[in-house]
This record gives C-alpha cells, structure tokens and sequence, in this order.
C-alpha cells in the first residue's frame, strides 16, 4: 500500500485581504465552498479561521457554527478550529472567546501555539501559561486533537511540559509554521533541527510561509512528514503570480505526493494517521 500522506489546508488566516489576494475565502459561504474543493483535490483537514463583517479575525462561535455546517452538508474533512483567531483579545483576561468554539462546536481538531511571540514584529500574539493549560484541559475534556504549532524551537520544549503534566496527551501531532517574522525561518536546516526534537511516536507536518513554500513542502515529505498548504499562509502559486484558490495550492501538493509514488490520505485515512477518536456519528 503506498503511504499516505495528509494534506492540511489553511484558508484563510486572520492577515489577509482580499486587497493582497481576492481568493481568500471571507464569509461562511466561501470558506464552505473552498473546503470542499479542497477535499476534493486531496486535503483531509480544514483549519478554520473566521472573519467578521468587516473582514476582521473573530472567534465568533455562530461564523464556526454556520461555516463547519455549509461544510458538513457536502463532505467529512476534518474540521480543525483555530484558538487564535482573534488578535484583538486578551488572551489573558478574556481567554474564554478563543477557548468557548472548542466546548460549543465540539470539533476534531484544534491549534495549540505552545508559546507567545512577537508577531511578525507588529504585535503580541500571546499564549501565557494559564491560557495554554485551560486550553488543553478543554481539548482533552471535549476529545479535541491539539495540532502542536511550532514557530520555534523552544515551543517544542514547551510541549513536552505539557504532557508531562498530563495536559496534552499521546499521540502528538505537531505542525511547524516557518518563515513567520518573530519565529523561525523557512529554512531547510530549521526544519531538520526541529524534526530533531521531536518526541518518539508523534506524527508531524510543515509549511513555509511565503517564498519557503515549496521548499519547505518538498523538504518535508522527503523527510516524512505530512503538509500544510493555503492562502493563510502563501498567496502565490509561483513567483508574481497569486495562486488562483486554495484548491489550486492543494491540487500541486497531491500531484508532488503521486509523483514521489505516495497518495493524499482520505479524511478517515487522515483520522486513523492521528488517532482521532471521536466517532463520525458524533461529529
Ligand atoms: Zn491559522
């Protein structure tokens, strides 16, 4: 049987405009559509960001809950909510707004930023302790899979805290993001160095931002790893040339993936790969 890889597709993000590239899907409807044609070009997980009215990050419970249904009513990918979907809040005091989409909407997967950083030199993107530790305990309670986002190398350190504290538990699954200012570069010897640390057992994947796209992706299946492509994190499919949607993007990743004699894994395939538990009825 050839190995399977998965292919993580990221929307939207909370940056983009539609000034920077009019394919980033907005409203429910669009971020619906462009799930499910990412499904059917390959990828096996969606991970969710959501946008206001006025196109701002928000981690307004009632944009999940439509768009998760729009996407449900045509297909079962892998719903994988992001919790840091609104830059605007506090993560300290207010914590609540990117914690309450996991307890209300009950998904499969959701990220887990195992630090705070600067972001992109503009703002704080802020993970303190006490923010991580309800997070995980919430994911564990409602059997959410925490997909690990590692923009450097000390947050994996910081994973290993957690689980030894029991707050994130076995089978890892973590997801480098590199070529962030404020984290590490898209650089191929910082994706061996960080596969490096990696605990026994865990299964992982990678993207570059921007230019370290594609490197970053063919670095990655060459060493084993499963991808992540989208418009949150690159809006070009070439060089000065803006990628037409992110079905496009997930379309080259499943031709790399044949080409190189393995094959995009299904959703349940996908499900198996990270030992997600819950039962499809229950979703
Ligand atoms: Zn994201």
């Amino acid at each position: 049987m050839k190995e399977k890889k998965i292919i993580s597709a990221a929307l939207t993000g909370n940056w983009g405009t539609k000034e920077i590239s009019p394919a980033i899907p907005m409203t429910p409807k669009e971020i619906a559509e462009g799930a499910y044609e990412c499904y059917r070009a390959g990828a096996s997980i969606v991970h969710l960001h959501m946008r206001d009215d006025q196109m701002r990050p928000t981690m307004d419970v009632g944009r999940f809950k439509e768009t998760i249904g729009l996407i449900r009513d045509k297909c079962d990918i892998i719903i994988n909510i992001t919790s840091s979907g609104d830059h605007t809040v506090d993560s300290i005091g207010d914590d609540n707004v990117r914690i309450a989409p996991f307890r209300e909407l009950d998904p499969e997967m959701g990220s887990y930023d195992c630090g705070t950083m600067n972001w992109m030199h503009s703002c704080v993107f802020s993970n303190p302790p006490d923010f991580l530790e309800k997070l995980g305990k919430t994911m564990l309670e409602y059997r959410v899979k925490p997909e690990l986002e590692i923009f450097d190398g000390g947050m994996i350190y910081t994973t290993l805290h957690y689980l030894k504290k029991g707050i994130i538990k076995p089978p890892l699954h973590y997801q480098f993001i590199l070529g962030a200012p404020g984290g590490m570069d898209a650089t191929v010897s910082n994706l061996v160095y960080l596969r490096s640390l990696l605990p026994e057992g865990c299964t992982w994947s990678a993207a570059g931002l921007g230019k370290g796209h594609m490197p970053i992706m063919l670095c990655t299946l060459a060493m084993g790893g499963h991808v992540r492509v989208g418009l949150e994190d690159n809006v070009y499919f070439e060089k000065n040339v803006l990628a037409e949607s992110n079905a496009q993007l997930v379309e080259r990743a499943a031709r790399i993936i044949a080409d190189i004699g393995q094959e995009p894994a299904t959703s349940s395939e996908a499900r198996e790969i990270l030992g997600i538990v819950k039962l499809r009825s229950e979703i």
